[in-house]
């Protein structure tokens, strides 16, 4: 069942990873607390704080009543803005525990978490929140160059989110990661798409979800751009880069999501059992692409 989301009240533009699409949406946070990355818009015209607890409630009652009137439970939901599970393990159980009073038949509560955010949390607290429903994290792991992390200002390195991610999987937590083509600039494609294999393969997430940077107006990046520090990789480079990934990934379970609309060329499946089909029409894009011909056709133009 897809919530209606114009009938709840949400503070700003709503994020959600694309695979959450037909999840049940709750604003529980406004904003990043980081909010400093040199590509991300996302949350710059906020502060990070919490959601007055009215609305949240009233939006739990909205989604209860909705799903009685459908006879549907609701068993999913994604906890936004970007960065609910900075909020300490005791703060997010009592949250949960709130939800649930509303939702009983809840039983996955995924949202996006920054490795800082896991970082802060003991193993302890990690299978407490397993133990609650907390699953499926979307984590940002954008590049698998510290130099490029660095650059972007992402605040973290690889090894920090390698080490991150393997102490949710020792919790029980799945997670996905997001990887961004392009985000290294001209020239590095081949390089960043072994990096970033390199990295997936470490870490093991469920799904690796890849997007195309797109530079926005109002990151720095944008500037940089603008006054020539950074230099934008063509639409070969980018499928390169995406080639790259693919073909060195090591988990035959791992679920390949290139499928953003900011891809050119979108394809989606299982390592182990759709890797050639998804190869071949990334060769065949390549074969095709003019760089030029590309940047004056394929707008980017939103998330
Ligand atoms: S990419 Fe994520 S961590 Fe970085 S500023 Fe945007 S929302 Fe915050």
């Amino acid at each position: 069942m897809r919530f209606n989301m114009d009938n709840f009240r949400i503070e700003g533009t709503i994020y959600r990873p694309p695979v959450e699409a037909d999840t049940f949406l709750l604003q529980i946070t406004a904003g990043c607390t980081h909010n400093a990355c040199r590509f991300c818009t996302m949350y710059r015209e906020k502060d990070f704080h919490l959601i007055d607890e009215s609305d949240v409630r009233f939006n739990l009652m909205e989604a209860q009543r909705i799903s009685g009137i459908y006879k549907k439970p609701v068993k999913r939901i994604f906890l936004m803005d970007g960065d609910v599970f900075s909020l300490s393990a005791d703060k997010l159980e009592a949250k949960i525990k709130e939800i649930r009073m509303y939702l009983p038949e809840l039983e996955v509560i995924s949202m996006y978490a920054a490795v800082r955010s896991i970082k802060t949390k003991s193993d302890e607290d990690l299978r407490r929140l397993q133990e609650l429903g907390v699953n499926d994290l979307h984590i940002g792991y954008e590049s698998g160059l510290d130099d490029v992390l660095a650059a972007m200002n992402k605040g973290t390195t690889v090894e920090d989110c390698i080490t991150q991610v393997q102490r949710l999987k020792r919790a029980g937590i799945r997670h996905n990661a997001t990887m961004i083509l392009g985000l290294g600039g001209k020239g590095r494609g081949e390089e960043s798409g072994l990096a970033a294999a390199e990295m997936i393969n470490r870490a093991e997430p469920q799904m690796v979800r890849l997007m195309t940077l797109s530079i926005f107006d109002g990151c720095e990046l944008a500037e940089d751009v603008k006054n020539g520090r950074f230099e934008e990789a063509g639409e070969k480079e980018i499928l390169t880069e995406e080639k790259t990934i693919l073909e060195n990934l090591e988990l035959p379970e791992l679920h390949f999501w290139a499928n953003h609309i900011l891809n050119s060329t979108p394809v989606a499946g299982y390592v182990g059992q759709d890797r050639e089909w998804m190869l071949e029409r990334i060769e065949k894009s390549l074969e095709k692409v003019d760089d030029e011909t590309f940047k004056k056709s394929f707008k980017r133009l939103h998330l």
